[in-house]
């Protein structure tokens, strides 16, 4: 690691338009403040870049001291990679202009944009494109990474929604991606995570989508868990591609609608959002209440930004997290005894176990014409999160993530996770996230980052 002096970071202030500081600076501390609490690295210098050729300035200086360097976009990694310990921060937080087109239905936003400042923005025209289930994740790692959301079955990926970035490489050169333009580092940046170089500006293809969607919310009791399970792997087979579902192990949260005497008890959720009109989803979800017994129940329209921000309040900023995920083809009843025996430990209220279901154009895309990791004909993916709101806690809880992980594993498609749902990202782990994929992405890593300067991510190691 190298030293990093006074002088030199006079220098750069000279050079940079957005802002430098050190520890104790104002502005330091904001930077550095991210999702996970747990993570506690302290960046040498951060540099607060508001354009392409600060990024450009700030690696240069980086490589000339021999910084580690590490990038912030929306800062929910849960294993805090937008911090290094001494290094160079490169903080894109101020970059977050949002351009919308909606008569090309495209919309451009900075590196450093959030999903809800994004779906602010595309929605003013009745537009959007997936993103994640919390709206204040960043626009960039959910997307480098692959992007799962409410609106993966109605049009895939936040990834297979990119058409085009701007990039500042490690010998900061500032480069456009698309399917002309630099086809193969285009097709890294989608899936292959931070690996390639530091994304200033991200072009997507939007939807038309709501202002208003319908949400139809159940929560059942712990007992009805498996009912709940057999019936929703039944129910989600042929769901139209303009409705999306999602299962939960969680606590119910203290919301209004929830009665005060079920706040965080433990419960299953389903929760089915329609995109098409009224009628058809309450025909839709009507066979829920026909099979089941919900001991809450929330069917309502919902403008699609609040449907975004609906998560926020249960995952909090400061939380000690930890994550592991699971493909699983099917909810097989194997796999349901393993997730109602691991809910039934579950300690934490804050704890809580998402499954995606997945499908529509999720399952269409091309499965090679991207770099994301997954199978495209995987069903399920189950996300044990453990979060506690102190450190004491939380080895116990992250012990018994890792233990539902290793049971769940076994009903699996393959050992390799989703690389947006890991904490530990050691080398064999990321090789099977990305299976045969991870040969041609070393090679684009060689011919874009040949020395690895960008290696606080789901690490791909240059070929050769
Ligand atoms: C509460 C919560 C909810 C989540 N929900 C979802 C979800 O619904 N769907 C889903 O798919 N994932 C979800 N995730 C996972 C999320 O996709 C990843 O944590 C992702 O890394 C977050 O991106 P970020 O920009 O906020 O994070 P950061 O911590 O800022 O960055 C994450 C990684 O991306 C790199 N990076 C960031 N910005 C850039 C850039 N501009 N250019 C190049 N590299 C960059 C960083 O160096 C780092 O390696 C969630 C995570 C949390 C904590």
């Amino acid at each position: 690691m190298g030293n990093i002096t006074q002088g030199a970071v006079d220098a750069l202030r000279e050079a940079i338009g957005g802002e430098v500081c050190q520890p104790g600076d104002t502005g330091y501390d904001e930077a550095v403040n991210i999702w996970n609490g747990a993570i506690s690295r302290r960046p040498g210098v951060v540099v607060r870049c508001t354009s392409s050729t600060d990024v450009a300035v700030a690696l240069s200086f980086a490589k000339r001291d021999g910084l580690e360097v590490s990038v912030r976009g929306g800062g929910h990694n849960y294993a805090g990679f937008a911090l290094t310990d001494g290094g160079l921060m490169i903080d894109l937080t101020p970059m977050k202009e949002v351009r919308v087109d909606p008569d090309n239905r495209r919309a451009t936003c900075g590196g450093g944009t959030t999903w809800g400042e994004f779906d602010a923005a595309t929605q003013a025209h009745g537009l959007a494109t997936p993103g994640g289930f919390v709206s204040r994740t960043g626009v960039a790692g959910l997307t480098l990474g692959g992007g799962l959301g409410w609106l993966s079955r109605l049009a895939g990926l936040s990834c297979d929604n990119l058409v085009g970035a701007e990039v500042v490489t490690a010998d900061g050169r500032v480069v456009h991606a698309s399917d002309t333009d630099n086809p193969d580092l285009f097709w890294a940046l989608r899936g292959g995570g931070g690996n390639f170089g530091v994304v200033t500006e991200f072009e997507f293809a939007l939807h038309p989508v709501g202002p208003l969607v319908h949400l139809g919310l159940f929560l059942f009791s712990p007992d009805q868990g498996g009912n709940l399970f057999r019936f929703a792997r039944e129910f989600v087979r042929d769901l139209p591609d303009e409705c999306c579902a999602f299962l939960a192990g969680l606590s119910a949260p203290p919301e209004p609608f929830i009665p005060a005497d079920l706040h965080f008890a433990p419960a299953y959720a389903l929760v089915v959002v329609g995109f098409g009109d009224d009628v058809a989803h309450a025909q839709l979800i009507a066979p829920i209440k026909e099979a089941l017994t919900p001991i809450v129940e929330l069917v309502t329209p919902i403008p699609y930004v609040a449907l975004q921000q609906m998560f926020d309040a249960a995952a909090p900023w400061g939380l000690h997290s930890y994550e592991k995920a699971v493909y699983l083809d099917e909810l097989s009843d194997g796999a349901i005894e393993v997730i109602l025996e691991h809910q039934a430990t579950k300690m934490s209220p804050l704890s809580f176990v998402p499954i995606f279901v997945l499908g529509g154009a999720y399952r269409r895309a091309d499965g090679n014409s991207t770099a994301f990791g997954g199978s495209r004909g995987i069903r399920y993916v189950v996300n044990i999160s453990a979060s506690t709101p102190s450190p004491d806690e939380y080895e116990a809880e992250r012990a018994w993530a890792r233990g539902y992980w290793s049971a769940l594993v076994e009903h699996a498609v393959g050992v390799g996770g989703y690389v947006n749902f890991m904490t530990d990202y050691d080398e064999d782990r990321v090789r099977n996230a990305y299976g045969t994929k991870y040969d041609r992405l070393q090679a684009v890593k060689a011919a874009y980052d040949p020395h690895n300067m960008f290696h606080l991510n789901a690490n791909i190691l240059p070929a050769g």
